[in-house]
């Protein structure tokens, strides 16, 4: 089962003397339940193919299907919806708001959405992140590692069929960046998440049981990881 369809897509940039093919024809499907890691040098179109898999970008042509959603012919108000209701996004600068508490800050797409909080599903998250004695602490009283940890409890909490991190351990040091790439794992393995994430980081990349590398803006190759079993077999 596909969770995620990339189908023929382009991204172009500017016109004429300026005119750049940030993605040219990318194909990929992102099956339920799969980690899949995208590497390539910088510039490759990493980011611009997360943000149009995430809905956040519209691309030039071609079509990103969430399910057999078609995300390019949503309005903009729908889009904002299945966005917030079935779409997780994890950031390289963690994006937590600074006045919420960590707990706060897990629940408040649901407190967007005005739904209840799942509460064992709730525990679950926070057990399996690991900080059961910080979720009354601000981010600012909160290590990388533990921020990002809570970002990432934010994006699973209601329950989204695919999670995006944006090179999620870009700003960690290798203890903390492990400790969020064990939590992204957990959710695939234990949770049959669906998890795409970005990274140019070869170490980050071991955690996903597939890569995929872009070179300017195409589709070079695939590594699929043979010791990794899809969790759904
Ligand atoms: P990566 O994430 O692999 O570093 P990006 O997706 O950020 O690559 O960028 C791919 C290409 O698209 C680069 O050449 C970049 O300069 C260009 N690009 C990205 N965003 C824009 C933009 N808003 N306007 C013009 N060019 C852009
Ligand atoms: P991690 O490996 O999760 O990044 P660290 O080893 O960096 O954790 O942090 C060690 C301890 O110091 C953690 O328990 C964390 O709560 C605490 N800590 C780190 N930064 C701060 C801060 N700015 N304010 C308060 N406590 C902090």
């Amino acid at each position: 089962e596909v969770a995620v369809r990339a189908a023929g897509v382009w991204k172009v940039y500017g016109g004429g003397q300026t005119r750049v093919e940030a993605l040219a024809d990318v194909s990929a499907d992102f099956g339920k339940g799969r980690f899949t890691a995208i590497m390539g040098p910088s510039g490759s179109g990493k980011s611009t193919l997360l943000h149009c898999l995430a809905g956040l970008d519209k691309p030039s042509d071609g079509q990103v299907f969430l399910g057999d959603v078609d995300l390019t012919k949503l309005p903009e108000k729908q889009l904002t919806h299945l966005r917030r209701d079935r779409i997780g996004f994890v950031f390289q600068a963690f994006n937590l708001v600074p006045t919420l508490t960590a707990l706060e800050n897990i629940t408040l797409p649901l407190d967007l959405a005005g739904r209840k909080p799942d509460q064992d599903w709730l525990t679950t998250v926070i057990d399996t992140i690991g900080l059961t004695d910080r979720l009354s602490h601000k981010p600012a009283e909160l290590s990388g590692g533990q921020q990002q940890r809570v970002a990432c409890a934010r994006a699973l909490v209601s329950r989204p069929d695919v999670v995006f991190a944006d090179e999620p351990t870009g700003n960690l040091d290798s203890r903390s960046s492990a400790d969020v790439l064990a939590f992204l794992h957990r959710s695939v393995r234990d949770f049959h998440q669906t998890v795409v994430m970005v990274t140019h980081d070869p170490a980050a990349a071991a955690y996903a049981d597939r890569v995929l590398f872009l070179a300017d803006g195409t589709l070079e190759s695939e590594l699929v990881d043979p010791t990794a079993e899809s969790v759904l077999d």
